[in-house]
């Protein structure tokens, strides 16, 4: 159906989303980050070589953490801490469990973790406060 101006047209349709949107939230935002996630695996396998590249950049840009990321795969693998089938916060089972560095990345802390699945592990991150990225930018 035709509309007079573009202008109405647009609204309408950003109108229509929105409200589809906040109708069913919860599975339009699982919607948004499963294809987030799925273009991310796109691009990092038709580009490598560029993915790699910014890894790197991650690393430089955080070293810190980097480190402690690899201290504890390390320590994981090397079977110096057992890594649990559980998420310690709501004992989820069968999904990717994430140790979550919660003293933050300093040496000692290294291998002082919390077990988390991803969902738990993203809230805690959200809930610490902000810390302005270090690019030097
Ligand atoms: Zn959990």
């Amino acid at each position: 159906m035709p509309y007079k101006d573009p202008e109405t047209r647009r609204l309408k349709q950003v109108g229509y989303s929105l409200a589809y949107r906040l109708r069913h939230l919860e599975r339009a935002r699982e919607i948004g980050r499963r294809s987030y996630y799925l273009h991310g695996q796109t691009w990092k396998k038709k580009t490598p070589e560029k993915a790699r590249l910014a890894y790197q950049n991650w690393v430089t840009a955080n070293r810190e953490k980097a480190r402690a990321h690899w201290a504890l795969n390390g320590a994981v693998r090397y079977g110096k801490i057992t890594k649990p089938e559980s998420c310690e916060k709501c004992l989820a089972t069968g999904c990717r469990i994430e140790g979550h560095h919660h003293r933050g990345y300093a040496k000692e802390f290294w291998l002082d973790v919390v077990w988390l699945c991803r969902p738990c592990h993203n809230l805690e991150k959200r809930n610490r406060p902000f810390k302005p990225r270090s690019r030097g930018r």
